[in-house]
């Protein structure tokens, strides 16, 4: 039998980095297994739809390169993948539960639903009290008859089996077992006519054939009522696996609350969306005790569901941050290229070619977290700086300092060789012959080109800013350094 799983989304916003995971979990082992992962939207919740939910959820999935065989805009022999367009198909099958005597129908008021809770006002969680309440367990046929005639609103509910232990196998955690008594007589189809979700996930679980149902844990209350609902109607069962929780580093589940949670926070702050997958695939399963690093082949290539961990998995920025760095140092540079272009544009820095923005990139990568950091922290390789640090310059800067600098620049406007090894030789041998050393010349010069007293080798980044260039901006600045009287 081929690997069928699905990600079944509800579209109530962004998608989480939770759900990515879940989503790229599904993807893998569907890759693995040569299997076809299927998007299903999970709709039927009307309370909770926000506008352009799914379209923002497909983006951030296609942003992290996780494509779907079957779904919504794609198609499949066991469409339509939006719930909301599938209401015929749980009608019919609420029938069928219901002539199967696994569900009845409940004619109570949210009032009454409230006062029913009101009895026990101690528990967190009060089952529905199926012999006090006004149902087909309590009322006579005759009784039910009339008040559907009469038009009064009812749902279905789910017949939980008297005393028994529903037992079923997670592929993570293993056997787990419940009592049916801590079960609920859950609400499989509302009154507005939707199932609730646990009625269309089984139903389309079952109708799209899916093998394997991979999801976060907090879905594993909810599946000892599906496992009752499979057997209800006489289906094989799929596979369950429930993935760890994701936690924040103080180990509270992750949030919006704590931070940004949404892919698509991510995409726009800058992560490479192929580090970033990679850093998802790690919370909660690592194929080896030594490497962070795998390209998304290697990770469908080892994925292995059963050696994910059952613990909760850290979602730690730093470790974010590193791995999208080790892909920042190995990314061609024309790639990098590509990202920062519109950044200097939106910018309106404008007037340099390629060939620049790529040595630029090439002297920054390793200084930077994210490409968009160029711009701040290297502004001055597009535009002299406006500034200069005023510590630095009263640290560095001295009474005599023009006087050094002077023949300096006679002889940086004679060389032709402007390469960093050619400027550090004539620097060196320059400020040597006044008995002086290096680093009292550098720090002016950084000064100078750059007004800041930090940056990237002095002398690369005078061959990538160019002769040109250079020998304006220490002109300049002589010359305004020379009206002000230092
Ligand atoms: N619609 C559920 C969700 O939003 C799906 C859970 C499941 O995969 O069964 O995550």
């Amino acid at each position: 039998m081929s690997v069928r799983v699905r990600f079944a989304p509800s579209p109530t916003g962004f998608l989480h980095v939770g759900g990515l995971r879940t989503a790229l979990y599904n993807y893998l082992f569907a890759r693995h297994h040569n299997g076809t992962f299927v998007l299903r939207i999970e709709d039927t919740d009307r309370t909770r739809l926000v506008e352009n939910a799914v379209e923002n959820l497909i983006k951030s999935l296609h942003w992290a390169g996780i494509d779907y065989d079957e779904g919504p805009g794609r198609g499949g022999e066991y469409g339509p993948y939006i719930q909301s367009e599938r209401l015929y198909i749980y009608t019919e099958y609420a029938v069928q539960l219901h002539q199967r005597g696994a569900a009845y129908y409940a004619f109570d008021t949210p009032e009454e639903i409230d006062e029913m809770r009101k009895r026990n006002p101690a528990e967190s969680f009060t089952k529905y009290d199926r012999m006090l309440m006004k149902n087909e367990l309590t009322l006579s046929n005759v009784e039910v008859m009339k008040l559907i005639e009469a038009g009064k609103t009812f749902v279905l509910r789910l017949k939980v089996p008297d005393s028994t232990t529903i037992v079923f196998d997670d592929l993570i955690r293993g056997k787990v077992e419940v009592t049916a008594n801590e079960i609920d007589d859950q609400v499989l189809m509302k009154s507005d006519g939707f199932p609730t979700y646990h009625f269309a996930n089984v139903v389309d679980d079952h109708l799209m054939k899916i093998t394997h149902v991979i999801r976060g844990e907090e879905w594993l209350p909810s599946t000892p009522k599906h496992v009752i609902l499979y057997d209800a109607f006489g289906w094989d069962k799929p596979l369950f696996a429930h993935l760890p929780l994701l936690l924040n580093p103080d180990k509270t589940k992750l949030s919006k609350r704590q931070g940004s949670a949404a892919v698509e926070d991510f995409a726009s702050e800058g992560y490479f969306s192929d580090a970033f997958v990679n850093f998802i695939a790690l919370l909660g399963w690592n194929p080896s005790a030594d490497r962070e690093i795998y390209s998304i082949d290697e990770l469908i290539e080892s994925f292995d569901i059963e050696k994910v961990n059952k613990g909760g998995a850290v979602f730690d920025r730093a470790k974010l941050e590193w791995i999208n760095f080790q892909y920042l140092k190995q990314k061609p540079v024309s790639e990098l290229t590509d990202i920062l272009a519109p950044i200097l544009e939106a910018k309106d820095i404008s007037g340099f070619n390629t060939e620049y923005i790529e040595k630029v990139i090439d002297l920054f990568r390793e200084r930077i977290k994210l490409v968009k950091d160029i711009p701040e922290i290297a502004g001055y390789m597009f535009v002299p700086p406006q500034e200069y640090e005023p510590d630095y310059m009263e640290k560095y800067w001295k009474a005599n300092t023009i006087e050094i600098l002077k023949p300096l620049l006679v002889q940086y406007k004679a060389t032709d060789d402007f390469s960093h090894s050619a400027l550090y030789e004539l620097t060196k041998s320059y400020i040597e012959g006044l008995g002086m050393k290096l680093k009292e010349i550098i720090h002016p010069i950084r000064l100078m080109l750059t007004g800041k007293s930090a940056g990237a080798g002095m002398f690369e980044t005078m061959e990538v800013l160019g002769k040109d260039e250079c020998i304006k901006r220490i002109e300049e600045f002589i010359q305004k350094k020379e009206l002000e009287g230092i």
